[in-house]
């Protein structure tokens, strides 16, 4: 039985004073609970802080990327190694913003992978595709490149690390969200290609979150379906009011 993963993704919002706050409302909502996984990815800059709010619960933080780089001269970034250091459990790699307005492709998102994965951080890799790709028929081809050149060369005994992120990126940010039958058709399909990629046990233990306007009032009947083991979530992570129902909904 796979348990339910709920990742609030900040994406480039909050002040210190507002993530401080959020934090602590959702380490009292979430408490000692065990029958879910909850995750926020802060932005870089506020995560030292939200990891020290955090500490003793079992709220997860990670970052919202990390760079494809070991160390040196990269002005600007922030490398696997940093992360881990200041206490990071894993980090989001590929999300739909970094790879369409950030130039960011698979072979790069591939290489951020081996950088986390060498550091101890565990990953939530999101795919999935364009609007313009989903009614040209191409779901399933864009997803599958996503998925297989964003794994390759992941050894099998590092697939325990790894979460997916199904996000329709027409479905991110603008309040349309795929319908349930929708959403559970690529996850069937991802969580089939991982059993032909490495193995069925490790296909049956892997989560695939649902993203993109997943809100209070659908995220449900998203996590009633079998293969949707979780959401990650942006605008509506960004308050309690909001965060705390979707968490609510996945027990
Ligand atoms: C996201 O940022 O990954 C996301 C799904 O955003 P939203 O929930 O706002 O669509």
């Amino acid at each position: 039985m796979r348990k339910p993963y709920l990742a609030g993704n900040w994406k480039m919002n909050l002040e210190l004073k507002s993530a401080l706050g959020l934090a602590g409302a959702l380490r009292e909502h979430v408490g000692s609970r065990d029958d879910v996984d909850v995750a926020v990815a802060p932005p870089y800059v506020y995560l030292s802080e939200v990891i020290v709010a955090l500490e003793g619960s079992p709220i997860r933080v990670g970052a919202q990327d990390v760079c494809d780089r070991t160390q040196g001269a990269y002005t600007g970034e922030v490398s696997a190694v940093m992360l881990k250091d200041i206490g990071c459990d894993f980090s989001v790699i590929g999300h739909s913003e970094r790879r369409r307005l950030y130039g960011e492709g698979d072979e790069l998102c591939n290489t951020k992978v081996h950088r986390a994965l060498e550091a101890g951080l565990e990953i939530i890799l999101c795919v999935g595709e364009t609007l313009d790709e989903r009614e040209e028929g191409k779901t399933e081809t864009v997803v599958r490149r996503q998925l297989s050149e964003g794994m390759a060369g992941v050894p099998g005994d590092q697939l325990d690390k790894i979460t997916l992120a199904y996000e329709p990126v027409w479905a991110i940010g603008t309040g349309r969200t795929a319908t349930p039958e929708q959403a559970g058709e690529v996850h069937r399909y991802l969580r089939g290609m991982w059993a032909g990629l490495y193995n069925e046990q490790s296909a049956t233990r892997l989560r695939i979150q649902y993203g993109g306007s997943v809100k209070p009032s659908n995220a449900k009947e998203l996590l009633a379906i079998p293969d949707i083991d979780g959401a990650l979530v942006g605008g509506a992570a960004l308050t309690p009011e909001q965060f705390q129902p979707i968490i609510d909904s996945a027990s």
